[in-house]
């Protein structure tokens, strides 16, 4: 028991209204399965702590079996993985500011570089550094984001390859739109084999990737030698159609507080958009937007989990609590646990009813959630 200095002793901490289990062993089922479909290596895509499951800790399994690189968006989560005493490679996912640059090379994590002028900024922190750094080139097929364009890179080659700082050690690109467009899709991927082999292939190239989730479970990456996955470690697949045989990591709960009985014509929650039209038996649950979880669903369908079944969500979903109604049910108690998306209720269909994406959603779930690991 967590003790705090002033409050007096007689009153215990209470326990929190939600929380989120995280599963170890789901978690090490859906990285062998990533590795699975293409045979190559992985690079778990931790960014944004770990898609809201908690990047520490995450990490620390993820190095333990043995990942290639871990990555994140930025230098702050670079750092914090390190201080949790994880060694596994670092790669940085996006643009890195000038500023950072120093402390990237100082500590070995590697940058994908997307300008002529980034390359000479880092190949010139390595060489006062007495070091070679090793580099990816980003190659934009299609994304919009960041990279070299692909018409482009094999002009600039000579000269990239001539930054003594710099070993340049692999190249990737990214899929906007692996989980809709397939025609697309192929087309980025047959742009990224030409750009590749005209560079010397993996001759010249280490490391080759592609893929993300969507484009690891639906389509054959040829000439890729990594892949980074990000939603489908977390148990979700991007495809509808390829489910993939994942298993959800995180569980949401809470915890019911009140249950009552209304008589017909209350009003359920703000705006008054839920009325009874029958005497409704109405459990109040501990969980809410302030929680992270999506005040969108309101008026949706969303449901619940509990005791066993669904029940649906009553009126909107307020800051620290939702509605539920348990009418069709008499073994309904406070205190009962309410799953809230996880293990029994797929995450996508409460990102559905949100009009958002789980990507959104689990990353949306706040501090106040205490985070259980379990497995
Ligand atoms: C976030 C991200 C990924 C992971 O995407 P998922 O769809 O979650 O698998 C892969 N590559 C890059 C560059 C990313 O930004």
């Amino acid at each position: 028991m967590v003790s705090l200095a002033g409050v007096s002793s007689k009153f215990s901490i209470s326990s929190p209204r939600a929380w989120a289990e995280i599963d170890f062993s789901a978690l090490r089922w859906n990285l062998a399965r990533a590795r699975e479909s293409c045979g190559v290596d992985v690079m778990a895509v931790v960014k944004a702590g770990a898609y809201g499951h908690g990047l520490e800790q995450l990490a620390r399994v993820f190095a333990e079996e043995g990942v290639a690189f871990l990555g994140v968006a930025n230098v702050g989560e670079a750092r914090r993985i390190r201080e949790a005493g994880v060694g596994t490679r670092i790669y940085l996912l996006g643009a890195t500011w000038a500023g950072e640059r120093e402390e990237i090379v100082a500590r070995d994590w590697t940058p994908c570089v997307s300008t002529l002028e980034e390359a000479r900024h880092f190949s010139g922190l390595a060489d006062a550094a007495g070091k070679r750094l090793k580099v990816h080139l980003a190659v934009d097929t299609g994304m919009g984001r960041g990279g070299f364009l692909p018409e482009d890179l094999p002009r600039v080659w000579p000269d990239l390859c001539g930054l003594e700082g710099l070993e340049i050690e692999g190249i990737g690109s990214h899929l906007p739109s692996a989980d809709e467009d397939e025609a697309f899709t192929l087309g980025q991927m047959a742009k990224f084999g030409d750009v590749v082999e005209r560079l010397g292939g993996a001759a010249n190239l280490r490391w080759r990737h592609l893929a993300n989730s969507a484009g690891l479970l639906g389509y054959p990456n040829p000439g890729c030698n990594l892949a980074r996955p990000g939603l489908m470690l977390y148990g979700v697949s991007p495809l509808a159609g390829r489910a993939g045989d994942l298993r959800p990591v995180m569980t949401l709960k809470s915890r019911i507080t009140l249950v009552r009985t209304l008589p017909a014509g209350h009003g359920v929650s703000y705006g008054r958009s839920f009325v009874t039209t029958r005497p409704t038996k109405v459990a109040t649950v501990g969980i809410g937007y302030g929680d992270g979880y999506p005040r969108h669903v309101s008026g949706n369908g969303a449901e619940v989990w509990l005791r066993g079944r669904r029940f649906p969500i009553l009126g909107r979903v307020t800051m620290d609590q939702l509605m539920v109604d348990v009418t069709s049910a008499d073994d309904i108690a406070e205190g009962d646990e309410v799953e809230l998306f996880g293990a029994n209720l797929p995450v996508a269909e409460i990102a559905e009813k949100a009009g958002t994406i789980v990507w959104e959603v689990f990353t949306g779930i706040t501090p106040r959630v205490t985070r259980c690991y379990v497995g």
